[in-house]
C-alpha cells in the first residue's frame, strides 16, 4: 500500500532546492497571513503514479508538452505547472505577504471515481507525497490530506494523514464522486474528523458537472457547488450530529452568506426530519476564506457570521484566485488591525492542529 521509499527520494533534487528556497526567514514571519486555500501537486507523486498506477488502473498521460492524469474514466485537464513549481511559490508567498500556507491537493486529482482498493492506494500515494513534499520547509507549509471518500476506507486514511503523516486535515470534494455528502456511508468519515479535530476544507470540483458555457461552471457552478453541499450536511443532521467538526467552506462559502435567510425561512416554516439547529446557528459554526474578489462582500460575511470564522485564502496558483491576499483584508470597509491579524492568521493558527501546525511528520 504504502509509497516506496525508492521512489519518493526520486524527486530529492527537487525537494532539496524546495527546502533551500524555504529555509530564508522570509520578512512577513510572526505577521505573515496563513493562507488555508492553496493546491499542490507534489513532485514526487507523478513518478509514482508512472511506476505503480497501471495496476490501479491510473495513467499519466503526457502529450505535446502537457501533463493529464486518467483516474480510471475520468481524466484531468492538463495539469498546471504552477501547481508543481516550488521554488516560485515561495517566491509568490514572500512577495505577497503570506508566511504558511495549507497546501491541498488539485480538486481534480481525487480518486472518488476509482474502485475501492484503487481509490485507497491512490489516496495513501498522494497523502505521502504530498507529506514528503511540505517536509521539506515544514516552517513554510502544512500538508492536507485526499481520502477515498466514497470508501469505507476513508476514516482510515484520514487518521493516518493526521496521526502519522502530521497533516492539518483534510480537502474533500462537494460530492463524494457517487454519493453526497449526507450519505449514510460518509458517516465514518465525519466522525474520525471531529475526533481527530481535522480541518475539513471542502471544495467544489467541476469535473463532474454538466458542461456549462462561458466557464460558468467555474464562476456559477463551483459556489453552487459549494452550497448545496453544505445545506445537505445542515438539513441531512450532519452538522447536528457533530458539532465540533472544523469545516471551512471555500469562495467565501459560495452563495450560502447570501441566502442564509432563506434556509432559516425555509427551516421555520417547513422544520425538518434531521435538522435540530437553525441554519443560522449552523452557519456560525463554520469556516470561510475571503476569496470572493471583493473586500465589501467579505465585510458582508464578516458580519454575518463574525470575525473569528474569516481565514485568508487565495486559491494559489490559479487564476480564479485572490493574487493581493494582504491587500484584499487591506481594503475590508471598517476593519481594524486587531480584526485583520485575526483574519490573516489567528484564525487558522486556532484551527489547525497544533502538532500538525509545529512539528514535522516522522519520516
Ligand atoms: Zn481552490
Amino acid at each position: 500500500m504504502s509509497v516506496s521509499r525508492r521512489t519518493l527520494l526520486t524527486a530529492g533534487a527537487t525537494a532539496a532546492a524546495f527546502a533551500a528556497a524555504g529555509t530564508s526567514t522570509p520578512a512577513t514571519a510572526q505577521t505573515g497571513g496563513i493562507d488555508v486555500h492553496a493546491h499542490c501537486i507534489p513532485n514526487a507523486l507523478i513518478p509514482v503514479l508512472k511506476a505503480h498506477g497501471a495496476a490501479h488502473d491510473i495513467e499519466v498521460v503526457e502529450s505535446a508538452g502537457e501533463t493529464r492524469i486518467r483516474l480510471g474514466s475520468l481524466t484531468t485537464g492538463p495539469l498546471d505547472p504552477r501547481l508543481s513549481d516550488l521554488p516560485a511559490r515561495i517566491a509568490t508567498m514572500n512577495r505577497t505577504g503570506i508566511e504558511r500556507q495549507l497546501v491541498s491537493p488539485f480538486i481534480g486529482l481525487t480518486a472518488y471515481h476509482l474502485p475501492d482498493a484503487a481509490a485507497r492506494w491512490y489516496s495513501r500515494a498522494h497523502n505521502e507525497t504530498m507529506a514528503q513534499t511540505t517536509r521539506s520547509a515544514p516552517h513554510r507549509f502544512t500538508p492536507m490530506a485526499t481520502v477515498p471518500l466514497q470508501s469505507a476506507g476513508a476514516a482510515d486514511e484520514l487518521v493516518y494523514a493526521v496521526e502519522q503523516l502530521g497533516m492539518a486535515g483534510v480537502e474533500v470534494s462537494t460530492d463524494a464522486g457517487p454519493r453526497d455528502l449526507d450519505d449514510v456511508s460518509v458517516e465514518p468519515f465525519w466522525e474520525a474528523a471531529e475526533n481527530l479535530q481535522a480541518l475539513i476544507l471542502i471544495h467544489p470540483s467541476a469535473s463532474a458537472r454538466v458542461q456549462l458555457p462561458y466557464r460558468l461552471g467555474n464562476f456559477v457552478g463551483n459556489p453552487s457547488d459549494t452550497t448545496l453541499a453544505i445545506a445537505r450536511l445542515m438539513f441531512g443532521g450532519v452538522l447536528d450530529r457533530h458539532p465540533h467538526l472544523r469545516i471551512c467552506l471555500v469562495h467565501g462559502g459560495g452563495f450560502l452568506p447570501y441566502q442564509a435567510g432563506r434556509l432559516e425561512h425555509g427551516f421555520r416554516v417547513y422544520g425538518g426530519e434531521h435538522i435540530k439547529t437553525s441554519p443560522l446557528e449552523l452557519l456560525r459554526r463554520l469556516s470561510y476564506d475571503t476569496v470572493l474578489h471583493s473586500p465589501g462582500r467579505v465585510r458582508t460575511l464578516i458580519d454575518l457570521v463574525g470575525i473569528d470564522r474569516v481565514l485568508l485564502g487565495t486559491d494559489y496558483p490559479f487564476d480564479m484566485g485572490d493574487p493581493d491576499p494582504q491587500g484584499t483584508l487591506a481594503a475590508i470597509p471598517g476593519l481594524r488591525e486587531r480584526d485583520r491579524l485575526q483574519i490573516a492568521r489567528k484564525n487558522a493558527e486556532r484551527l489547525i492542529r497544533p502538532r500538525a501546525a509545529s512539528s514535522p511528520a516522522p519520516a
